[in-house]
């Protein structure tokens, strides 16, 4: 009988796992001026994980360009495109700002800052937070291979919508153009399929290297924090986006989040939404059925300005901060709060350590210490990993129900356990 080999999923778990072990053992074994530290840990384990996540990062561009091009040239007309995009961003706020609350309700039940220690305090300084019009502004692009030279998401999106709608206009020479985007398209997915199969490797490699050098005594000193924020982002994760998901399209939640564990574990160990757009891409329209053209604009947008983990981070520091500092907030507060959180979210990408900045933001507006960020420092890294998996939860929420709602989404797929998954 032939061996059966092990899933894609199968192995990237495997990777993790090892990584993690990995790391904690050369970490208890060896002194951080160790040979082992120099040449594996900071020397292989530091340059495979690199090379990992700029294999992932070189698809991105390319990716979001020509599959979003794809999409927008087959949408029959411009009312179809507004709807879409209207519903696709009304859903997005509206998961955010119900994270924030959700978020800020738990930091006010559990109160993790009262009594903690601010011994760590030292100064940080703020940006101050994008207005709306900057934002929105800020989304044109003047020169679109400068957005693509710097990875400017919401600029590429803009510009492959517009280069999409010109093409559906454009008669014959539209038509060659867009089989050629077709072709392309499939070239890139193939290519992503490729270089998926360095995954288990990659994530070993960023696993090792994180745990050794993780301090997870500084979680020991912010317990409260570290257990109220990840509780709520469990909730959001789990049950906040189950019942969405069966309220507003009537998909199972088991098979969803079953479907997202890719997804899930490549957004954990990168740390990066925007990293993980391939991956995201590849579940939404392989594994759960959503065709490519809602997928390809609601994904990499999602990935830019829906942070539902990190809007739930905001909430949860500012309660722990003002309780720390023995500030009281006035529901007044609060809605600032809510609102810098999801502008801040908008204007910010995906990328690790975002929400710090997006923070301090938050903090400056209502009058919070920016020094308070420095405290939970500590503990940020294996948050951010966690709610970096949320925020790619959400968008992937989000992409289903709005599918499901536009007749793009193939519901026999999404309920076949075995579509897209990868058995090679
Ligand atoms: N790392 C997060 C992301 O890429 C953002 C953050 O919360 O820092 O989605």
């Amino acid at each position: 009988t032939q061996k059966k080999k092990m899933s894609l999923t199968g192995r990237v778990i495997l990777g993790m796992v090892l990584g993690i072990l990995t790391g904690f053992i050369i970490r208890s074994l060896f002194a951080e001026t160790s040979l082992v530290h120099e040449y594996l840990v900071n020397g292989l384990f530091d340059v495979g994980g690199d090379i990992f996540i700029a294999s992932l990062k070189m698809l991105v561009v390319p990716l979001v360009f020509v599959s979003l091009v794809c999409g927008t040239s087959s949408l029959s007309d411009l009312s179809t495109l507004g709807r879409l995009g209207g519903k696709t961003i009304l859903f997005y706020l509206t998961t955010t700002a119900i994270a924030i609350t959700l978020a800020l309700t738990m930091g006010n039940l559990f109160q993790p800052g009262t009594g903690a220690d601010l011994s760590a305090a030292t100064s940080f300084s703020a940006k101050e937070a994008p207005s709306l019009g900057d934002v929105i502004v800020g989304m044109f692009p003047t020169n679109p291979i400068n957005s693509m030279a710097q990875g400017n998401t919401l600029q590429i999106i803009v510009f492959a919508i517009l280069f999409g709608i010109a093409i559906s206009a454009a008669g014959k020479a539209g038509e060659r153009i867009a089989a050629i985007f077709v072709d392309l398209n499939e070239v890139i997915m193939k290519l992503v399929a490729l270089l998926m199969n360095i995954a288990p490797f990659g994530v070993f490699f960023l696993m090792a290297k994180l745990f050794t050098n993780i301090g997870l005594d500084a979680i020991y000193n912010l317990l409260g924090y570290f257990l109220v924020l990840s509780a709520t982002l469990l909730i959001h994760g789990l049950v906040v986006y189950s019942l969405m998901l069966k309220a507003f399209s009537g998909l199972s939640p088991k098979v969803f989040l079953k479907k997202m564990e890719d997804a899930v574990m490549f957004a954990f160990s990168t740390a990066s939404s925007n990293a993980t757009i391939p991956v995201t891409m590849e579940t939404a329209t392989k594994r759960l059925g959503v065709s490519n053209r809602i997928a390809s604009f609601t994904v990499p947008l999602g990935a830019t300005i829906n942070m539902d983990g990190t809007a739930i981070m905001q909430g949860v520091a500012t309660a722990f901060i003002a309780q720390a500092f023995n500030i009281d907030l006035t529901m007044s507060d609060y809605m600032a709060v809510i609102l810098t959180a999801t502008l801040a979210s908008i204007g910010t990408a995906g990328v690790p350590g975002v929400g710090l900045i997006m923070l301090a933001m938050v903090l400056n507006q209502v009058g919070l210490p920016v020094e308070g960020i420095a405290i939970i420092m500590g503990v940020d890294r294996l948050l951010d990993m966690i709610r970096t998996a949320v925020n790619i939860t959400g968008d992937s929420c989000v992409t289903c129900i709005v599918a499901k709602s536009e007749n793009a989404l193939d519901v026999e797929r999404f309920n076949d356990p075995q579509a897209g998954a990868k058995e090679e």
